[in-house]
């Protein structure tokens, strides 16, 4: 189906680089362990992560010395999964909302052309599917086509969006629009925000004044600060987790255009590197490319 589709470059890629670290051997040994580590580095899954997953394969080569190289699929599916496991615990319908008086918030940061303001308008998209109420604000107010471009997702999906223009004051936007979605009982906020990295000082302090005014209408808000990373960047998407991981709370994931891209292995090591869930990945340019991260799947429209 479409995860299998929109995987299947990185899938192409990791079989055909499996394939050749085997080659000639019918057990794993060192030489293939030495292999299968340059295997996964190459496929962005990250160096402390591969380090990881190459020390819980030798655990089991240790207890079984004839381990079959036909047998490296497998293994390596059941080890990243496990792995993954660790910040992906189970299986959860995004789109269910935990019961509230207030509306949930999602404030989206993330730096410009990672695809923030389409997978704004995917999320929009399924929650409302979902039967939500959505209210959407647009305080990446840095960029006109920024503010532009999600007043088209809202046209397109349907649902409301708070805008002061460009060059408001983002966190003036961010109060207008709890404070409306409160009135009206939206259901979820999405805000976007402005992804500026190379002033780490302004991007802090604007994202927490935006935090602040948030909280201060909705108490605890925001509830979720998802960071959209651009899967087919790799280890640039490595820097951009850790720079926003310093800035503020992350707590959610979503890497997109992993279509288009042998890279995929970012999700396995982003995920563990910096013990947030990737709760979303993107698949595509349409409304519907968005899907709710599952570990299982992921490893299975991999190493299946
Ligand atoms: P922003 O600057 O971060 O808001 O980025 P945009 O949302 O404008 O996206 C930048 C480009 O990436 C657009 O052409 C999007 O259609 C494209 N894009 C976003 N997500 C995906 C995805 O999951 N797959 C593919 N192939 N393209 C995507």
């Amino acid at each position: 189906e479409n995860l299998n589709k929109g995987l299947a470059k990185t899938k192409e890629s990791v079989f055909k680089k499996l394939s050749r670290a085997v080659v000639g051997k019918s057990t794993v040994d060192d030489d293939v362990l030495d292999e299968l580590e340059e295997v996964l580095i190459t496929s962005d899954v990250g160096v402390d992560t591969t380090l990881k997953i190459i020390e819980r394969i030798e655990e089991r080569v240790a207890q079984d010395k004839f381990l079959g190289t036909s047998e490296l699929n497998r293994i390596l599916k059941e080890e990243i999964a496990a792995l993954l496991e660790e910040n992906n615990k189970g299986d959860y319908d995004a789109y269910q909302l935990p019961k509230s008086e207030y509306p949930y918030v999602i404030m989206v940061v993330g730096v410009n052309g990672v695809g923030k303001t389409t997978t704004i308008g995917k999320l929009a998209h399924q929650f409302k599917n979902a039967g939500k109420k959505v209210m959407l604000g647009a305080a990446d107010t840095f960029r006109a086509a920024a503010v532009d471009q999600l007043i088209i997702w809202s046209e397109r999906v349907g649902v409301p969006v708070v805008n002061q223009g460009m060059g408001a004051d983002p966190a003036s936007v961010a109060f207008e629009t709890l404070t409306k979605a409160k009135e009206e009982g939206s259901d979820v906020v999405i805000i976007d925000t402005a992804g500026r990295l190379h002033n780490k000082i302004n991007l802090m302090n604007e994202l927490s004044k935006i935090k602040r005014v948030m909280d201060r209408v909705i108490p605890g808000a925001p509830n979720e600060i998802l960071l959209i990373l651009d899967g087919s960047t790799g280890q640039n998407a490595f820097e951009q987790a850790k720079q926003f991981t310093k800035a503020t709370e992350v707590n959610a994931l979503a890497i997109t255009k992993l279509d288009g891209t042998a890279k995929g292995g970012v999700v396995i090591g982003v995920s563990d590197q910096f013990k947030v869930p990737v709760k979303y990945i993107g698949i595509g340019e349409g409304m519907e490319d968005l899907q709710v991260f599952n570990r299982n799947e992921f490893v299975a429209s991999l190493f299946d």
